[in-house]
């Protein structure tokens, strides 16, 4: 049952939906999204996520393990699922049980997923530059190769862009080499008669960034949830994003503390005069940034409270200083909007000195996560 207790996330599915139809009406017609459901869905609740996104008509995702892809299985997700990254042999079972597709990451691991005597669909990681995943561009014997094992049944190859959201000549150069890198993977590989595959390389700044592209799939993470991963991020695409995602939670207690005194492990915060602290159930169990201590501020019935002393595990302390109605219960608005004034999870990144995908990602386990 949805209980609202003590920390909670809200998502609005609308906003979603909205999301998958700018992201639809900006790609070329030919090009499905295949979105990124990896760590939680950035924490947003995998399950919930892909679901409203099947019944929105996605039909391809990416997730970063087996595990997550059974639970998606488990949920009923049922279009293809793309494990984009290593998975150990003890885990191989797993690959055919629930139908996953497992990501080559390089010629040894095809050799050894040949060599396991089952049958797997793979889509062949292609390193076009990043030099994180993926056998090397230039290595077309070897990507030959594993389209030619018997075990393998290849439906796809892809490749990462690594510098997709820069602006600058030498990011949009090296982007471009990586474009046409991966492009003559492909061109070589029809070249030998292998056609029957499909092909994918832009995550969000890729799509946002390189809209004219045409692949088969786009790998949307981020920008689908609504958010840019910096505040300062610039973008080339004309597109109407919406935050999915709210953080929540409730006023504890409310006290005062006096001209002088300090408050929170390590005395780190002091009162010029006579203050009014809120407490609230949140901390950085929950995924608040601890170096959020003394830094940035939440809302309370539509005005700002700045973030006062340490952040506990569960608990952070916040300056209602001038604020009347104020009590246990209330609720307090940490990423989300409260009357006219909005927290965006850029700014909590920013304050963080971090991307609101490591912020998002890691928030916590025992939030509540609730569809409204
Ligand atoms: C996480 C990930 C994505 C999605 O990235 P965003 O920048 O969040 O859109 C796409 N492709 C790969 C290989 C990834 O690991």
């Amino acid at each position: 049952m949805y209980q609202k207790s003590r920390a909670w996330i809200e998502l609005n599915i609308e906003n979603l939906k909205h999301n998958v139809e700018q992201f639809r009406g900006l790609l070329p017609r030919d090009c499905a999204l295949m979105p990124a459901v990896k760590a939680n869905a950035y924490g947003h609740g995998a399950v919930l996520i892909s679901k409203a996104l099947q019944e929105h008509g996605v039909q391809s995702f990416c997730v970063a393990s087996v595990t997550e892809g059974i639970e998606l299985r488990n949920a009923g997700i049922e279009g293809e699922i793309l494990v984009l990254s290593y998975t150990h042999p003890s885990q191989f079972q797993d690959l055919i049980a629930y139908h996953l597709i497992q990501t080559v990451v390089d010629g040894k691991y095809a050799q050894e997923l040949q060599k396991d005597g089952r049958e797997f669909t793979v889509h062949i990681g292609i390193d076009t530059g990043m030099h994180r995943l993926g056998e090397r561009w230039e290595n077309i014997e070897e990507i030959l190769k594993i389209f030619h094992y018997p075990n393998l049944k290849v439906t796809g190859i892809y490749s990462h862009l690594c510098v997709s959201d820069g602006m600058s000549q030498m990011e949009r150069s090296y982007t471009i080499e990586q474009i046409h890198h991966f492009e003559y993977v492909i061109e070589e590989l029809h070249r030998n008669g292998i056609d029957n595959f499909k092909c994918h390389l832009q995550g969000s700044y890729g799509i946002l960034n390189y809209s004219e592209l045409c692949f088969d799939y786009a790998r949307v993470g981020i920008a689908l949830y609504g958010i840019l991963s910096g505040i300062e991020d610039q973008i080339n695409a004309t597109i109407d994003l919406k935050p999915v995602l709210s953080l929540k939670t409730r006023v504890e207690s409310v006290r005062v503390l006096y001209r002088g005194e300090s408050a929170g492990y390590g005395l780190t915060y002091s009162t010029r005069k006579n203050q009014k602290i809120g407490v609230l159930s949140i901390g950085y169990a929950d995924g608040v940034p601890r170096n959020l201590s003394n830094c940035g501020y939440v809302l309370c019935n539509g005005k700002m409270a700045p973030i006062i002393g340490r952040i506990c595990m569960d608990q952070m302390m916040v300056d209602f200083s001038g604020m009347e109605q104020v009590e246990a219960g209330d609720e307090v608005v940490l990423i989300g909007k409260s009357g006219k004034l909005e927290i965006r999870a850029e700014d909590m990144a920013n304050w963080a000195g971090t991307i609101t995908n490591e912020i998002l990602s890691r928030m916590g386990g025992r939030l509540e996560r609730v569809a409204v």
